[in-house]
């Protein structure tokens, strides 16, 4: 049997519904807090106070790593899911299961067994706090949910076992979905592999998928790269392709699959907003763009990690001049990320206003193309599609280019494009577009596992 994991807050009934499930299933069921006490012959309480709180995650790291990997069910304490190497143990071969509560319960449940405090607030504002801070990290946790509100713990474990029996979307829905499917260009493996999860006979309903959604998005490289990393991690997903010219379609039937997320691409980065009940509070917003969509629990919330992925490579360039090329969606997050890094941006772009309007959004310069010469900026970055496959052009000329200065350009395909490759010439530090979307899809899978992929894996998928 494939292990079992609860994961939540405390209070929302992980022992008690996992001990029930155990029974149900005839395996050995583990509370990872027992465990914990058992090792080290003190209380939680009594290591929080003595020791500290990390002192207690480094002993709940270690247990975890040691639990077995099938033919049990596992309770976690509350704050499992905040560390990444937690994620990774728990993840792997495994069902998570989110339990989830409102606060009045919880409250209501926590008095009649205090725990120790984790903020000093009062119990009420504790939970809401803490419930907010992990709020991503329980959604990337989660292959399923369950609402324990006002449920008995009989009534939650039985609908944990419909879920884990029959997964969450109907017979009905998932054949609609094939059909949506099979009108895309996906090769025909992955056509093959998605009818087995939607609608094959030995259909393994714990399956799971996430995908690009995109028009067109048939060159992205993120279904190459998700599905190896799901090998690697051991994780029942499969991530595809949803390409079709009206979003709509596309919300629609990653909701009747049950998808766990999406990786927005051109041209619904903006137009995917209505679609969200959260939108996270500061980048995206900003921005005014998501390329990552986490479904959990009923609710879909949006996030931005393109600016993310040029804000890494350039940190060690903080409050450089810079120039930005370009004034459209990825140059919206380039000069958030810029900006972030307190650098002087001047952004030139073809169309002047839309430079103007840009800049006027992140508090940079703008300026007309042709001002380039004058600025003498110590960091380029391309946000055109300039030098993009079969163009093969560059936004600068040679003369324009000199060795001290750094070129990103955000284009990557090709991976050596015309700018890059007369920028070496130069001698100039240089940063291509698949750094970009190295840095862009490692945040993207945290947000959907809560898993840190070492820099060097993506890499290697990618290139
Ligand atoms: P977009 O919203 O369509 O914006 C394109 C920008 O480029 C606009 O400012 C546009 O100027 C300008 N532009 C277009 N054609 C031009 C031309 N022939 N000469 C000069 N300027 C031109 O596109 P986007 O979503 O921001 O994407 C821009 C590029 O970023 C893409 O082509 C892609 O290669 C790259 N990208 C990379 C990654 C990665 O992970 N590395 C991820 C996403 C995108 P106007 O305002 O005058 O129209």
């Amino acid at each position: 049997m494939k292990r079992i994991v609860f994961v939540g807050f405390r209070g929302t009934g992980k022992t008690e519904i996992g001990k029930r499930i155990a029974l149900h299933k005839k395996v050995p069921f583990i509370d990872t807090d027992e465990k914990i006490e058992q090792k080290t012959g003190r209380s939680i309480p009594d290591i929080f106070h003595d020791d500290g709180e990390k002192r207690f995650r480094d002993i709940e790291r270690e247990v975890v790593a040691s639990l077995p990997s099938s033919d049990v069910v596992i309770s976690t304490g509350g704050g499992v899911v905040a560390d990444p190497v937690n994620m990774e143990h728990l993840r792997a071969d495994s069902t998570c299961v989110l339990l989830t509560a409102d606060l009045v319960t919880i409250e209501q449940r926590l008095t009649k067994k205090p725990r120790p405090p984790l903020t000093g607030l009062p119990l009420r504002e504790e939970i809401a706090e803490m419930i907010d801070r992990r709020r991503q990290h329980y959604h990337a946790a989660a292959d399923f949910c369950v609402d324990t509100s006002e449920t008995s713990p009989d009534d939650a474990a039985k609908q944990v076992l419909m879920l884990l029996d029959n997964g969450v979307s109907t017979d009905q829905q998932r054949k609609t979905a094939l059909e949506f499917f099979k009108t895309g260009r996906i090769p025909a493996p992955s056509l093959q592999a998605l009818e087995d999860i939607l609608t094959g006979i030995n259909r393994d309903p714990q399956t799971r998928i996430l995908g690009v959604a995109g028009y067109p998005c048939a060159h992205s490289r993120s279904p190459h790269l998700f599905n190896a990393l799901f090998s690697r991690y051991h994780l029942n997903y499969h991530y595809t392709w949803f390409e079709d010219p009206e979003l709509v379609e596309i919300m629609n039937v990653a909701r009747a699959v049950d998808a766990k997320g999406l990786s927005v691409t051109i041209p619904f980065k903006q137009d995917v907003i209505p679609f969200l009940n959260e939108i996270e509070e500061h980048a995206a917003q900003q921005i005014g763009a998501v390329n990552t969509v986490v479904f959990a629990c009923g609710t879909a919330t949006g996030y931005n990690t393109d600016w993310l992925g040029i804000r890494k490579p350039l940190v060690a360039l903080k409050g450089s001049k810079a120039v930005l090329l370009g004034a459209g969606g990825v140059a919206a997050a380039a000069a958030y990320a810029l900006k972030d890094l307190d650098m002087d941006v001047t952004i030139l772009n073809r169309t002047p206003q839309n430079a103007q309007a840009l800049a006027e959004r992140f508090g940079c310069a703008w300026a007309p193309w042709d001002a380039f010469d004058r600025i003498k900026p110590d960091l380029v970055v391309n946000a055109t599609p300039l030098g993009m496959q079969p163009d093969t052009r560059s936004p600068l000329a040679e003369k324009q280019i000199t060795g001290e200065m750094t070129i990103f350009d955000l284009v990557y395909t090709p991976p050596v494009t015309p700018l890059i490759g007369m920028a070496r010439q130069k001698g100039c530090r240089t940063i291509t577009g698949i750094d970009m979307f190295v840095h862009q899809a490692r945040e993207q899978f945290y947000l959907f596992f809560g898993i840190d992929v070492p820099e060097p894996v993506i890499r290697e998928l990618v290139t």
